[in-house]
């Protein structure tokens, strides 16, 4: 049988990747990448800003495999949006909540892996603070991956980050009165 070969990095070093863009497919990336790493048992923390109004099945996806993945999903939906009922300041006190958890987070030492999914969106509607996202990027310990996801990434954030991708919206199902579909869109 063939034998699996395993890279090893000579010089291991924590990166930070953000994943932009108004396509579908950031927050499936940054659980996709959760994934990865708990082959490589590394200990994963996903930190979900803006959420919480609407069940997506990552959150007993995650529970239903066995690994090391820590879910906080925080929020209380997306800030703005029609038919969303909360006020900007209600949504920032969540948003420095989760930030706040995030910065508890990245210090402890207790993760090879930390996602901070829909943080700069979060940033672009001003529920957190750019030198907030800059002082955890600044702060975190050198062999921590930071994940940050959501569309409109900040221009510093981008010039910060090692590894930036932008999907980009070719299709989308909702353009022709598709609805959301369970497995798909959450
Ligand atoms: P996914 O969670 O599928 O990876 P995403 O994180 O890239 O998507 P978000 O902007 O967070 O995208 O949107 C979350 C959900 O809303 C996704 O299920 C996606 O299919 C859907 N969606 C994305 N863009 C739009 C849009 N312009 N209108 C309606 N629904 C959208
Ligand atoms: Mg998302």
């Amino acid at each position: 049988m063939m034998e699996i070969a395993k890279l090893v990095p000579k010089e291991p070093k924590g990166l930070v990747v953000v994943i932009t863009g108004h396509g579908k497919g950031k927050t499936t990336t940054a659980f996709g990448l959760a994934v990865r790493a708990c082959g490589h048992d590394m200990r994963v923390c996903i930190i979900q800003f803006m959420k919480g109004d609407l069940y997506s099945g990552e959150w007993d996806g995650v529970k239903k495999m066995n690994c090391a993945i820590e879910l906080h999903t925080t929020g209380k939906g997306f800030c703005g949006i029609q038919g969303n009922p909360y006020p900007h300041s209600e949504h920032r006190q969540n948003a420095q909540d989760a930030a706040a958890l995030a910065r508890e987070k990245t210090m402890s030492g207790n993760y090879d892996l930390l996602i901070l999914d829909e943080i700069n969106n979060a940033l672009h509607l001003k529920l957190v603070d750019l030198e907030q996202v800059v002082g955890l990027i600044a702060k975190k310990p050198p062999l921590l991956h930071l994940v940050l996801t959501g569309r409109d990434a900040h221009p510093q954030i981008i010039e910060l980050a090692d590894t930036v991708s932008e999907v980009v919206e070719i299709k989308h199902a909702y353009r022709k009165g598709i609805e959301p579909q369970p497995g798909i869109d959450y």
